[in-house]
């Protein structure tokens, strides 16, 4: 008969995912690298949609109050430009948000209910 085995100091819980890491592979949130990627891939994507609702309101400003008719070529760029930027710059505002919540993932389980290894890592590839 063995002693239960004791809690391991250097060992943390990732504040998103809830699985254990040695503290060096956490951030200062204390969150796991795995976590911090697919944090920004869901604010990049929803980047890109808040980018496309600039443009598509630059857009409607340009039609309907500025009525250009000389350089449309230049408005065009102006608009596909305002969609880049603008994706750009909301998923930092997005991810930003997403680290000052500091709010486990959705898809965090409590630690009875991990899955195996093998899918674990499958997750966040
Ligand atoms: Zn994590």
């Amino acid at each position: 008969m063995t002693a239960p085995e004791a809690p391991d100091p250097d060992e943390t819980v990732c504040a998103r995912c809830l699985e254990k890491y040695d503290r060096p592979d956490l951030d200062r949130l204390l969150w796991c690298e795995g976590c911090r990627a697919a944090a920004r891939a869901t604010a990049g994507r929803w980047g890109w949609v808040a980018g496309l609702v600039i443009a598509f309101l630059l857009s409607g400003w340009l039609w309907l109050v500025v009525q250009p008719t000389l350089l449309i070529e230049a408005w065009i760029g102006t608009v596909v430009a305002s969609l880049w930027v603008g994706a750009k710059a909301a998923r930092e505002v997005i991810y930003g948000v997403m680290r000052l919540r500091n709010a486990p993932a959705v898809e965090a389980l409590p630690a009875s209910q991990h899955p195996p290894e093998e899918e674990r890592r499958v997750r966040f590839r």
